[in-house]
């Protein structure tokens, strides 16, 4: 069998269910930026997976430009990897039913957001399907390995039993991808509940969270009002001190050191705000700006991720292929 699975290929997908935030960038974007060259890597704007609640289909449309967007404008794309829409390219939801038709019920029951909100009044038939698209995304590109947060492995642990069992029943088809937990990334903390994980899918105006559009002035002043503590003494100390030790957490991802070695240098929690301020913008500025560009030319940014569609497609296909000769799907 002729499949990618000798070569090591990184994926991953942001749902667009929000505006992108400072801890999308430090714990995601920057890493796939940095880990282009070598891997080759497939990321993606998962617009399907927003779809499973209640959604304003502008919104949508637009935060998923947007996000796409942010993949280029951060460095990923062009000959590097592969930036594309999860709808653009259908193998997803083809191979998605496919998957339907070997997953149980049962197991769909159990998995966590389904128990969490599947009991709603109004609950979209989505919410509960929604694994078999998230494992037709990663079995579509061979990936070996999956790192995942603690979050995700339940994900990829199902991806595994349906990548089996389908190879029981058909014959060979799919490389069955590892779980590995993901490398200890930075985790960036809420600016206002620093006990809490930045999010982007928090209100617009949470001003805990730093959105990677923030204008300068916006970021200057979410920073200054960051929940810090009454003692006045910079020190790390992530248990009794967590809004200063996030901040100094953000500070020495930005400037490439670490958290405790930062602290000493400032006297008081005014000069570690301004400085991060400073490496916050710095960081995210020549990317805001990118973006805009990119948004303001939209024939340009349709034909960047159209491009991404088509080499994602090409992937993708041969997987496909497979699947439906294996099942009778002519
Ligand atoms: P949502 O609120 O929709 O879950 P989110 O901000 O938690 O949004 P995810 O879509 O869950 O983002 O995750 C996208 C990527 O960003 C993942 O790789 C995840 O590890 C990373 N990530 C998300 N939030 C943070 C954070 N606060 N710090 C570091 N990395 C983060
Ligand atoms: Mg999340």
């Amino acid at each position: 069998m002729n499949t990618a699975a000798t070569r090591e290929r990184d994926l991953s997908g942001i749902t667009p269910s929000g505006h992108l935030t400072l801890g999308n960038h430090l714990g995601a974007l920057r890493r796939f930026v940095q880990r282009q060259g070598r891997r080759e890597g497939f990321y993606f704007i998962a617009d399907l997976h927003a779809l499973t609640m209640p959604h304003d289909p502008v919104r949508h449309r637009l935060l998923t430009l947007s996000t796409g967007a942010l993949f280029l404008a951060a460095g990923l794309g062009a000959d590097r990897s592969v930036v594309f829409v999860q709808s653009h390219v259908p193998a997803h939801v083809e191979m998605a039913y496919l998957l339907e038709c070997t997953a149980h019920v049962g197991e769909l029951s159990r998995m966590i957001q389904f128990k969490e909100k599947g009991g709603r009044p109004g609950t979209r038939a989505s919410l509960f399907t929604y694994p078999c698209l998230m494992a037709a995304d990663i079995l579509l590109y061979e990936a070996r390995s999956v790192p995942v947060g603690g979050d995700q492995s339940q994900h990829v642990e199902l991806t595994r039993d349906l990548a089996e069992r389908f190879n029981v029943t058909y014959g060979e088809t799919f490389v069955v991808p590892e779980l590995v937990p993901a490398a200890l990334a930075a985790r960036v903390a809420d600016l206002q509940h620093p006990a809490r994980k930045m999010s982007k899918s928090a209100p617009d105006d949470a001003a805990g969270v730093l959105r990677m559009l923030d204008s300068p002035d916006v970021i200057a002043s979410k920073i200054r009002r960051a929940v810090t503590d009454s003692d006045g003494e910079v020190r790390y100390d992530p248990e009794t001190k967590p809004g200063v030790s996030n901040l100094l957490e953000i500070l020495a991802a930005l400037v490439g050191s670490d958290p405790a070695g930062l602290a000493p240098r400032f006297r008081g929690y005014g000069p570690l705000k301004a400085s991060v301020t400073d490496a916050v913008i710095a960081e995210l500025g020549p990317i805001r700006r990118r973006h805009d560009e990119l948004m303001a030319d939209p024939a340009e940014l349709v034909r960047l991720l159209d491009a991404g569609a088509e080499r994602a497609h090409s992937a993708a296909a041969t997987v496909l292929t497979r699947a439906r000769k294996a099942m009778g799907v002519a």
